[in-house]
């Protein structure tokens, strides 16, 4: 997967807002993770030991909030979690849903000291 890119990305983020910030360290990161990214957890922490390893991020406490993959039809304006990724309406059978959340991937707070 692509999660090394993108764990280079949140910690660029990270180091910039500490930096303008004045920050001594990162103590914790708040990420938000959508379900259809694809994006595991693990991969992203592991990687982070690698690459903040010299940082000021490298004891940051990462936590990610998972969002599951909503969908709003339509043609009636039900919102539904689609099992298997079947967009199908459960109440009308409408065929033709939007993606409400599920593909989200942000850095939603920093906490440093
Ligand atoms: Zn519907």
């Amino acid at each position: 997967m692509h999660e090394l890119s993108v764990t280079e990305n949140i910690i660029d983020i990270c180091l910039r807002h500490a930096r303008n910030h004045g920050a001594r360290r990162i103590v914790r990161i708040n990420l938000v993770l959508g379900e259809l990214t694809g994006i595991v957890d693990q991969c992203i922490t592991f990687y982070w030991d690698m690459l903040a390893k010299d940082t000021i991020a490298a004891q940051a406490e990462l936590v990610f909030r998972k969002v599951p993959v909503v969908a709003r039809c339509r043609e009636c304006g039900e919102e539904y979690r689609p099992e298997n990724l079947e967009l199908r309406c459960p109440r009308c059978g409408g065929e033709q849903a939007e993606l409400v959340s599920g593909r989200e991937f942000r850095v939603e707070s920093i906490e440093v000291d």
